[in-house]
């Protein structure tokens, strides 16, 4: 018979009781290291002090009134958002997905407003994911979660990921936008170069299109900046955030600039749930914590320590690890065919260290942006015995024995 709980997801049996900064314990008592934060998204940790307050104190005070009328505390994280970034203005959502829904919204908008109703193609990445609803499948392009869910939606081209003579040879009179996650999240920790970056921002002024980034996975600190792109120093027309910005509270955004934002007039989108006041004191509560001084500096620097252990580690265990890649508190360890990811990230559990996989047989470590170095130092010892464990002839040594 079907579990009430509909079973979309291969879940591991593991259920978890509390969680305090990056370790999580199991009812039966059990204590995981968390450098998986629930896919990037506890950028805080678990229970952090400040984040619960404000979220406990909003609550008692009022969680939703809709969006028939003002709400201060969204009023406050959009400004905050805008002055720290590219951005001139705000909508808020309670997802990645819907983000990015909003965000190819606003892209077809601004062309049909400005006399370009044919310009309605997003070029996009093969490898990319930009969630699960009809229209970000089709953006996503992947077959396997494509299939059986009629025919795509249109107005989404893919290329092959870092190629500029492709991104250039599929703009046609329809194209609209470039839409591209800084760093490849579930497609493989897989990063753009800087240089293509900046080099597909020079395209879309060129071409009149807009550059759309998905940094619903690396922004609001994981890369150690607040948002990916900066370390290429560009700047996009619109962007989607989610993941971590509610520091595990339900809550997505799409910042856009002027230009782009003032086709979203009343009426045009929104959502019920979207910037309530719940979700948005969760929102200011984490950027409190995030732009303190100091703070991005230090991710930074663990980011740069943990990636050492990762690379020595990958240096002893060549049988299992072909390399380390990523941004920021981003990684991803490219296993060797020979081992799979799946296989690791399961051994890491027997050695108390919970992760997350992801495409091209990369296992990816995306852990609270709180960590210590001696919390990573930890989390490559524990990665060292999993690699015993799942080493190619690690079974047969064993049975020799
Ligand atoms: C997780 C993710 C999404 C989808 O976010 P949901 O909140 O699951 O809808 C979209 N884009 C990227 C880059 C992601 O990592």
């Amino acid at each position: 018979m079907i579990p009430a709980l509909m079973p979309t997801y291969n879940r591991a049996d593991l259920a978890f009781e509390r969680g305090e900064g990056a370790r999580l314990w199991t009812a039966d008592g059990r204590r995981f290291l968390d450098f998986g934060a629930g896919i990037a998204t506890s950028s805080l940790g678990h229970g952090h002090p400040h984040l619960v307050k404000a979220i406990a104190e909003q609550a008692a005070k009022v969680m939703h009134v809709s969006n028939l009328y003002r709400i201060p505390q969204a009023e406050r994280l959009a400004a905050r958002l805008c002055e720290t970034s590219f951005a001139d203005s705000v909508f808020f959502c309670n997802s990645g997905a819907e983000a990015n829904e909003g965000m190819i919204k606003a892209v077809r908008k601004y062309h049909a407003e400005n006399g370009h109703p044919e310009r309605f193609v997003t070029i996009c990445f093969e490898g990319a994911f930009h969630g699960r609803t009809l229209a970000m499948l089709s953006a996503t392009g992947n077959e396997k979660y494509l299939a059986g869910f009629g025919p795509p939606v249109q107005g989404f081209r893919h290329v092959p990921f870092g190629n500029m003579n492709a991104v250039r040879d599929a703009i046609d009179g329809t194209t609209a936008a470039i839409l591209i996650e800084p760093v490849q999240g579930e497609g493989g920790v897989r990063p753009a170069s800087l240089d293509f970056l900046r080099a597909l921002r020079a395209t879309c002024d060129e071409f009149g299109l807009l550059l759309a980034l998905d940094e619903v996975q690396t922004g609001m600190g994981r890369s150690g900046k607040l948002w990916a792109h900066q370390w290429a120093g560009i700047e996009p027309d619109v962007m989607s955030s989610a993941k971590g910005i509610g520091g595990g509270f339900p809550l997505g955004a799409i910042l856009a600039k002027e230009k782009v934002a003032q086709h979203l007039k009343p009426g045009t989108h929104g959502s019920t749930f979207g910037g309530n006041p719940l979700a948005c004191a969760a929102g200011n509560a984490v950027l409190d914590v995030i732009l303190a001084p100091g703070f991005l500096d230090r991710v930074d620097r663990v980011a740069r320590h943990l990636w050492r252990g990762l690379e020595d580690l990958a240096r002893r265990r060549p049988e299992v690890i072909e390399g380390v890649q990523g941004a920021g508190l981003l990684l991803g360890l490219r296993l060797r065919p020979e081992v799979t990811n799946t296989g690791l990230q399961d051994a890491a559990v027997a050695e108390g260290l919970l992760t997350v996989a992801a495409g091209m047989n990369v296992l990816r470590l995306a852990p609270p942006l709180v960590i210590t170095e001696a919390e990573a130092d930890e989390a490559v010892a524990l990665l060292d015995r999993a690699c015993q464990r799942v080493a190619p002839g690690a079974a047969k040594a064993v049975a020799a024995q």
